[in-house]
């Protein structure tokens, strides 16, 4: 009994000693805890805060701004292009964004320009096939648009039609083939013929852009262009004494109506026979452009950084961009609020409310892009001296026409698991959206039509934000691309969104950048 006693007692100290050390255990693991929680709880707290300082008014306002006359459709180039470049630079210095290059946030890169001074004019004399004339003047913006490039002066001749305008010996194939354009005015559509085996862009590339067909209708001895594709596109590169405009595609098939052609018959056959089927019209057009070239533009890439606080992370980056830039003023203004002011507005926002936040460990750069609308010229400057090498920038997330819908998107999201999962939560967490990604497509052969494609195809980890479920009408290269046609509640939540995923994404400990390929 005594030993059992004095075992008793000892076992009783023990197990004392025991408990006592437990008890002290756990005070502290709860101490800690709560120390912990209530730390998680500021820091949740802090975050929403700032998460609930991001308005639709806010956003808003961003893009609405952007899209106003002083800014000009921020045609890159331009001095609308620059105001609206150091626009953004000074909102970045009032948040304490920093600047990406030493004391500057711009790279300034050369770029010519067309100042367009007025709509122009397009005339046709129509000779129907008694003989009988008809005079038709045609209005901006139903039925054309002026070149945005389209050299000055008034042109007058007889219309052709050339179908593709492509001469292409190596696919022994020529629009011009047998019929004179000389002194005449082409009329042209965008595309190519079919390849015949895959569906290679890059085969038909010296041929089928837009500048290459300009160049070629010139040297058939054309002295002026109507494009049938009636979309702003400041990417044709001016060429001197050749006038052009962009015209509807009912004005065309007004003149094959009136020479008792049918537009879409020859239409198909072109595209199914991929054969050409150019036709001498005796119509005549007369064309007047009002526009000075200026060889001696430039444009700025903006970019302003939260640099990291971890020692070794901060040597990577997240990077999140939207080109600055529009299609400018066509003797009209071209607002470019979806095409992408809503873009630059979402990204403003979400970087001020980041600024407001203790540093993440790794950097986050935001990206506001020149000279898009001329060919994805800012971001392929950027690919060539980058802030951040591929390996370092985690992913590059590219905003282009973000603010029209009701659903959320992110293009790229099956590539990158480990990238998208951070918009994922912060969508189910707090934002509620639907939400949809699909895989990054490497293979795609075709022209990249985004700095997003332009930076995958340079090999960085690009994924770009869509809204899905458009709620209002789409006005795409168009004047009527004003703010009114934006949904400013979507834009804040995209913002919003932005600002958590990036925030979240630039404080993972690790991020794993296997890319799954899309499954055959
Ligand atoms: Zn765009």
């Amino acid at each position: 009994m005594a030993i059992f006693n004095r075992y008793r007692s000892k076992t009783f100290i023990h197990l004392y000693v025991i408990k006592f050390k437990s008890t002290m255990r756990h005070l502290l693991l709860i101490t800690l805890l709560l120390l912990f929680r209530s730390v998680a709880a500021q820091d949740e707290a802090e975050l929403l805060k700032h998460f609930h300082s991001i308005t639709s008014e806010e956003v808003f306002g961003y893009a609405k701004t952007l899209s106003e006359p002083e800014f000009d459709g921020r045609l890159a180039g331009s001095p609308g292009y620059t105001k609206a470049a150091h626009w953004v630079a000074h909102h970045l210095e009032q948040w304490n964004i920093k600047p990406a290059y030493g004391e500057s946030y711009f790279r300034e890169f050369p770029q010519d320009y067309t100042v367009v001074k007025s709509v122009g004019s397009f005339t046709a004399q129509l000779i129907d096939k008694k003989g009988n004339s008809i005079r038709k003047r045609y209005s901006f913006p139903e039925h054309y648009y002026p070149g945005s490039n389209s050299a000055n002066g008034k042109v007058e001749g007889e219309l052709v039609y050339v179908g593709y305008g492509i001469t292409a010996p190596e696919h022994r194939y020529d629009d011009y083939k047998n019929i004179d354009v000389k002194g005449k005015i082409v009329m042209l559509e965008s595309g190519h013929p079919k390849p015949e085996h895959a569906t290679e862009w890059k085969h038909w590339e010296a041929f089928a852009g837009s500048s290459a067909k300009l160049e070629n209708a010139q040297k058939h001895g054309a002295i002026g262009v109507l494009y049938i594709s009636k979309i702003a596109s400041p990417g044709i590169k001016y060429r001197e004494g050749l006038v052009y405009c962009h015209i509807d595609k009912t004005v065309t098939e007004e003149f094959f109506f009136a020479n008792n052609l049918d537009y879409k018959t020859i239409k198909e056959a072109l595209e199914e026979k991929n054969k050409p089927q150019s036709i001498a019209f005796k119509h005549s057009i007369m064309l007047e452009a009002e526009t000075e070239y200026l060889p001696e533009g430039t444009y700025s890439n903006v970019i302003g950084i939260i640099p990291g606080s971890d020692p070794n992370l901060k040597h990577e980056v997240i990077m999140v961009g939207a080109h600055l830039d529009g299609q400018g003023n066509l003797g009209e203004l071209f607002p470019g609020a979806l095409d992408n002011a809503s873009g630059v507005a979402d990204i403003m926002a979400a970087a001020r409310a980041l600024s407001l936040l203790p540093a993440p460990k790794r950097t986050i750069a935001f990206f506001f892009i020149g000279a898009e609308e001329k060919g994805l010229l800012g971001a392929l400057e950027y690919a060539k001296d980058p802030l951040f090498t591929k390996e370092k920038t985690v992913c590059y997330i590219n905003l282009d026409m973000v603010g029209n819908g009701t659903g959320l998107y992110l293009g790229g999201g099956e590539s990158f698991p480990d990238i998208y999962k951070h918009f994922e939560e912060a969508n189910g967490n707090y934002i509620h959206r639907s939400l949809k990604t699909n895989y990054l497509n490497r293979a795609y052969t075709g022209r990249p039509r985004t700095d997003g494609m332009a930076l995958s195809q340079e090999g960085f980890r690009a994924l770009s934000v869509h809204c899905t479920d458009r709620v209002k009408k789409l006005y795409y290269h168009n004047p009527l691309d004003t703010p009114e046609t934006l949904v400013p509640e979507i834009m804040e939540d995209v913002s919003k969104w932005l600002y958590l995923s990036l925030y979240s994404l630039a404080n993972a400990t690790e991020i794993d950048l296997n890319e799954v390929m899309k499954p055959e």
